[in-house]
């Protein structure tokens, strides 16, 4: 049995005439570059997210970087987020020239430990970067309440978390912004590079709409430098056409992680599962954690079964940051992470008999590796 990590063609199969329609409507009106295909896109996130506005932007990188350009944030500032992310946050913190300032992360949901943030405040720190990984969200309240004593503004990073929800509030809504990917592994894919910002800031919003056509308004007048960060129409097109089917998406997503939960229960029982601690996790990752995962890993790849790990190297350890100096052991929950985490297929489209046959995998992996622990067939 073949067990991919992601399934895009059956997805596709299954949405194809919509998506085709999207698209030629985009074909025949020749508007590619923002437009009404756009805006109707922003309409439909920003009422999907609960916020007042959205704006598209060119991904989820230039999501971020483009809330970092619209509060001036530069040289001299720092900004507080994980080192256990994808590193498009720590990236953006950097290419505005600010200095990224790392939290270690809470072992038990992977996102950042909020009670450690007051301890990482300084006269400099301007904003706070919680990342929602795997599509669960931070803890929103610690993070909001450190950010209002001390005056930071927070860009959570939702490309992850699109429809996740934290006491009954929206991915993106809780922060002064929120960013989100339509990177085609995403849970709302487009048909190559595309993001979003949303804020419930009418200000904040005009200033991201300036930005992101090179900071000029009126056209060809420029008070502040931007850059090229504009949504494509047809990408626009194909994230609306998707988007009802979102929630059938997740509730499917969902579905297989409770079932992967209780087979690996049973079967693969030194197997640590995922935690889910608040309202709505999305599962954009199903991620397990093995003490011999690059063995796993290894093992399951010759069986077919697809499986990713995100991400093997905290921000931290990365060379691009070695400036920083912050070496091995300064965020050891990252760094254990980093060793033991692994994603399992868990797209929409995943059958039983596939994630049956991935969990029979590791429960052999496991009766053979902690024979201690029996393994018992699921036959
Ligand atoms: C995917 C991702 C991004 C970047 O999104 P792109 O659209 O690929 O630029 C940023 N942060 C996190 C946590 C992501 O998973």
């Amino acid at each position: 049995m073949n067990v991919p990590l992601l399934d895009l063609k059956a997805q596709y199969s299954a949405i194809k005439a919509e998506v085709d329609v999207a698209i030629a409507e985009v074909l025949e009106s020749q508007h590619f570059i923002l437009g009404p295909k756009v805006e109707q896109c922003e309409k439909a996130i920003a009422a999907y997210s609960n916020c007042a506005h959205a704006i598209g932007v060119s991904s989820g990188s230039d999501a971020l970087l483009i809330s970092l350009m619209a509060e001036n944030i530069g040289p001299g500032d720092e900004v507080i987020t994980t080192p256990y992310t994808f590193f498009a946050t720590a990236g953006a913190i950097a290419r505005v020239g600010a200095k990224p300032v790392f939290v270690d992360i809470d072992p038990v949901t992977y996102n950042l430990d909020a009670s450690q943030l007051p301890s990482k405040v300084t006269a400099k720190t301007r904003a706070i970067i919680p990342v929602h990984l795997y599509g669960q969200m931070a803890e929103m309240d610690a993070v909001m309440t450190v950010a209002a004593e001390h005056g930071l503004v927070v860009i959570e990073d939702a490309a992850q978390a699109i429809g996740a929800e934290y006491k009954g509030r929206r991915a993106g809504s809780i922060g002064h912004y929120g960013c989100f990917s339509f990177f085609p592994s995403k849970n709302l894919g487009c048909a190559g590079d595309g993001g979003m910002v949303v804020t419930n800031d009418a200000q904040r919003a005009e200033k991201l709409r300036c930005l992101r056509a090179h900071g000029s308004k009126p056209k060809y007048y420029h008070k502040i430098v931007g850059g090229n960060f504009r949504l494509d129409a047809i990408q626009a097109a194909i994230v609306s056409a998707k988007l009802p089917h979102l929630d059938d998406w997740t509730a499917a997503r969902q579905r297989n992680a409770k079932q992967y939960d209780e087979l690996l229960r049973e079967a693969a029982s030194p197997v640590g599962l995922p935690t889910v601690v608040t309202d709505r996790h999305i599962f954009n990752q199903y991620v397990i954690r093995v003490s011999d995962r690059d063995e796993l890993q290894a093992d399951l790849k010759k069986k077919g079964v697809g499986t990713e790990v995100y991400y093997p190297v905290p921000m931290h350890l990365q060379e691009c940051f070695s400036y920083l100096g912050l070496g091995e052991g300064s965020f050891p929950e990252s760094e254990r992470a980093a060793k033991e985490t692994l994603a399992l297929p868990i797209h929409p489209e995943l059958t039983e008999a596939q994630a049956r046959f991935v969990v029979e995998s590791i429960g052999e992996f496991c009766a053979r590796k902690h024979p201690s622990v029996e393994a018992l067939s699921l036959a």
